[in-house]
């Protein structure tokens, strides 16, 4: 008996038991027609990260796509799964929006800086290519921050650049630059905060990312005290 195998059985009769039984329904009609989620979101494949929990989002609302340090390489220099992925997301499935995610304590960032803990891991190596253009603008960020009495640690500079650089590439895609040009789809830069749950967003353009705060108070109902 495989005990992880059995642990995770155990889950899918839970699931068919306490979740499932409780939303057939909601289940029932997203079998019931062809998937039209209104969003791509693009995350890194961390086993503490869960888009559908982060966004409250169930089945049929959000197209995801994970990988090691949710990085989409620009059009034409791997052309493979991850383009095929894109283009499906946009061409067939017609998201109107896109969410690439990083997070905390990225294993893929901590790698990027110490490009010799891939070392035996060359497919590894050769996918953290990818993000080599986010390192270099970090490290100039950073020593300009820490010269101006700043104290973020670098692999926080370098989780946004990353993000903001994998918009960039998914943007060199044909099918996202032509429904962006058609004012059918946005983008923007999620900062996943896996001890705290907090979430930071840089809107499509921008360059900081901006706490999601709770909403102000006069749009609570008026009967809560
Ligand atoms: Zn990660």
């Amino acid at each position: 008996m495989d005990p992880v195998l059995e642990q995770l059985k155990a889950g899918v009769r839970r699931f068919r038991s306490d979740v499932y039984a409780h939303q057939a329904d909601v289940f029932a009609h997203a079998a019931s027609e062809p998937q039209r989620p209104h969003t791509f979101f693009i995350a890194c494949a961390d086993s503490r990260i869960d888009p559908n929990a982060i966004t409250s989002t169930g089945p049929g609302e959000v197209f995801v796509m994970r990988n090691i340090g949710n990085m989409i390489p620009a059009y034409g220099e791997m052309l493979g799964g991850v383009s095929a992925v894109v283009e499906f997301a946009v061409s067939a499935l017609g998201v109107r929006h896109i969410v690439v995610c990083g997070h905390t304590d990225c294993g893929a960032m901590k790698a990027l800086l110490d490009p010799a803990s891939v070392d035996k891991m060359p497919s590894v190596r050769n996918w953290l290519t990818n993000a080599h253009a986010a390192r270099t603008v970090a490290e100039t960020l950073h020593e300009r921050d820490l010269a101006e009495g700043g104290e973020r640690p670098l692999i926080d500079v370098l989780t946004e650049q990353n993000v903001l650089l994998q918009i960039q590439h998914i943007k060199t895609h044909p099918s996202v630059a032509g429904a962006i040009a058609m004012g059918e789809l946005t983008i923007s830069g999620w900062i996943y905060s896996i001890g705290t749950g907090e979430v930071r967003i840089a809107e499509d353009g921008e360059r900081t990312f901006a706490p999601v705060t709770p909403l102000p108070r006069e749009h609570e109902s008026p009967l809560r005290v």
